[in-house]
């Protein structure tokens, strides 16, 4: 039957008339969550904006933080190659999970280490650890930290104080970077780096900006040279 909700066409909806939908974060890409959409809840979500589900628990049509508060604003919304699942990149506010977790999937479960030699496991897993995952470890820490605001955290306090504490961080650490790189003290100048880093990475999630949107720029420059100022 033709349907009045757009993408509804395309949705391989399950016999109870569900879809699964993946609630990723389109900041720092970490996966949030897991529920299910019926027509009526991607219409909602369509049209507001924010995302809308149905709990099988409560049968009911849910909006992700009506109560809580801790709602999603959709960035893009995506179906997969059967239309069997949707991808919902969104904008989080505070934790995304009901426990107060940043995300749904805060618990590991343990794979044999044999599972992972035999090929078993994730291929990407098996590959020498890229040198930058300290990188992406620090962005998915700064957005756990954004959605939780432990307590006592230097983070928090950051995100607490706002853009404008941020920044004045920002030129504080170039500031001991340049003195550092002037003294040719190296020890010093590894430090004030990370300073630095950390402290931009977190102004780009107060931003709301990807990381991989810079890395993109990175990218873009180096296939197409700009002119040195
Ligand atoms: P909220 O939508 O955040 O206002 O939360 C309302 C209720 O929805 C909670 O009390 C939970 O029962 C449920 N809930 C919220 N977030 C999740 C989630 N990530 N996964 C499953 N249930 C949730
Ligand atoms: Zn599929
Ligand atoms: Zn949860
Ligand atoms: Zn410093």
């Amino acid at each position: 039957s033709e349907s009045n909700v757009p993408l509804a066409g395309q949705i391989a909806w399950n016999a109870d008339g569900l879809v699964p939908a993946v609630v990723q974060d389109a900041v720092s890409k970490e996966v949030l969550m897991l529920a299910y959409m019926n027509e009526e809840s991607l219409r909602l979500s369509l049209e507001s904006g924010q995302t809308w589900f149905w709990s099988r628990s409560r049968n009911e049509l849910w909006n992700k933080g009506a109560t809580s508060g801790h709602t999603q604003q959709i960035v893009s919304l995506h179906y997969d190659c059967d239309g069997d699942t949707l991808l919902v990149k969104v904008r989080q506010n505070g934790p995304a999970c009901h426990t107060g977790a940043y995300s749904c999937f805060y618990r590991e479960g343990s794979v044999s280490g044999d599972a992972l030699s035999s090929q078993v496991g994730d291929p990407q897993q098996a590959q020498p650890e890229d040198r930058f995952s300290p990188l992406s470890r620090l962005e998915a820490t700064i957005a756990q930290r954004d959605a939780e605001r432990p307590e006592g955290a230097y983070t928090t306090y950051l995100f607490e104080k706002g853009v404008e504490k941020i920044v004045k961080k920002i030129g504080e650490e170039s500031a001991e970077v340049i003195i550092a790189a002037m003294k040719r003290d190296t020890v010093e100048l590894r430090c004030e780096s990370a300073d630095l880093i950390f402290h931009l990475m977190v102004l780009l999630r107060e931003q709301g900006i990807p990381f991989d949107d810079v890395l993109q720029e990175l990218e873009f420059r180096h296939r197409k040279p700009v002119k040195k100022d």
